[in-house]
């Protein structure tokens, strides 16, 4: 399910997704991506974080509430580039492949992104500040090979892993009990 710190994927540089070829297996692959995401309660989730080492990522800020649940903020970054990014911002980041582990990262502040797939509503730019901002410098990292740990010092890294092997185990359980929701949300969507 998801791929957690240190997954030699989680390094890997990802390919460009060929769409004109997989057009039909994107659409489950974002399916199964969005059930992921949700029964996770992230934030954002990158391709390589499930095993595909493909530039794409999914995204859903909104904290909680009926608009989560009905997916109404849910966004898809296919092939996603960063067109321009401005001003910098420190702020605290975790992510669903470092369970229990966090670090202060410096992003833009702002940036505009552009994609070969619709991202949100038919757009395929976007223009993004704050939290939005933050999670789409996030998986752009991970799409680079790139993860949290690599923005901190030696000292941190230490806490970090210490922090994740300390949690692997509890996450590896979590992921087996979201494992039948996830199935559950795919099928009903098929029958339905
Ligand atoms: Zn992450």
């Amino acid at each position: 399910m998801i791929k957690l710190y240190p997954n030699p994927i989680l390094k890997k540089v990802c390919e460009p997704y060929d769409l004109k070829q997989n057009e039909a297996l994107l659409e489950s692959l974002l399916r199964y991506m969005k059930a992921v995401l949700y029964a996770f309660d992230g934030v954002g989730l990158a391709a390589p974080q499930i095993g595909d080492a493909k530039r794409i990522f999914v995204i859903d800020i909104t904290k909680s509430g009926t608009e989560r649940q009905a997916g109404t903020n849910f966004m898809v970054f296919v092939n996603p580039e960063i067109l321009e990014s401005t001003g910098e911002v420190n702020s605290e980041e975790g992510c669903l492949s470092f369970p229990g582990a966090s670090a202060i990262i410096k992003r833009a502040s702002l940036v505009r992104v552009k994609c070969d797939y619709p991202i949100y509503h038919g757009e395929t730019e976007l223009e993004a500040e704050g939290l939005l901002a933050r999670v789409i410098q996030h998986e752009m990292d991970h799409l680079g090979g790139k993860t949290l740990i690599d923005h901190v010092g030696k000292t941190q890294q230490y806490f970090i892993r210490k922090n994740v092997k300390k949690n692997v185990k509890n996450e590896l359980m979590r992921q087996k009990s979201f494992a039948t929701i996830i199935s559950k949300v795919l099928q009903g969507e098929n029958n339905g």
